[in-house]
């Protein structure tokens, strides 16, 4: 079973994100803690199911949804959700 943090929503012109992480998925490999332009990532306090110290979003006022840290993740275990998107979605379904 996998273990998802979501953030609270984030907005920033005119979107809406949240940052979800996979915590079971994360080896603690802080790529995406480095790449992050704003430092708004950290590792948490605790071990994830495998041992690791999993990504944390410390700082989720000053992410900008710049995508870099789910790009670079090589796990997949970090990404965004856009709420705008799945909002469109919905109205157009
Ligand atoms: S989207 Fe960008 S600013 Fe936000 S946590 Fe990821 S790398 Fe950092
Ligand atoms: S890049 Fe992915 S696997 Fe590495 S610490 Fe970040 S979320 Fe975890």
């Amino acid at each position: 079973m996998s273990s998802h943090v979501v953030s609270k929503p984030i907005s920033s012109r005119g979107r809406t994100w949240r940052v979800v992480i996979n915590e079971d998925y994360c080896k603690g490999c802080g790529i995406c803690i480095m790449v992050c332009p704003r430092k708004c990532l950290d590792f948490a306090k605790y071990f994830n199911s495998k041992g690791y110290y999993p990504a944390t979003l410390s700082k989720p006022d000053d992410c900008i949804g710049c995508l870099l840290c789910e790009y670079n993740c090589p796990d997949f275990a970090i990404y965004l959700e856009w709420e705008q998107k799945k909002e469109r979605a919905k109205q157009e379904a």
